[in-house]
């Protein structure tokens, strides 16, 4: 199963990692709040990840890290 790690304090709460997910189960963590005062992206359901990496390729802030 993959594994998705979110680097949080480098989030800067763009959102382009939510519209990429082809399961649609990237969102932004509303409940947690960065040092630079963004909410920060996370996976509501990891067993759904299919590992694609697709929201990894997309952040500009190298923020999420995929491992299969
Ligand atoms: S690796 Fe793919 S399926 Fe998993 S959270 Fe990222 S975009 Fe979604
Ligand atoms: S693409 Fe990167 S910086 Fe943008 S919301 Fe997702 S994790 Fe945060």
């Amino acid at each position: 199963m993959a594994k998705v790690i979110f680097y949080e304090e480098r989030c800067k709460g763009c959102r382009l990692c939510t519209t990429v997910c082809p399961k649609k189960i990237v969102e932004m963590d509303t409940d947690k709040l960065n040092l630079k005062g963004f909410h920060p992206a996370g996976v509501r359901d990891m067993d759904m990840c299919t590992g694609c990496a697709f929201c990894a390729t997309i952040c500009p802030d190298c923020a999420i890290e995929v491992e299969r």
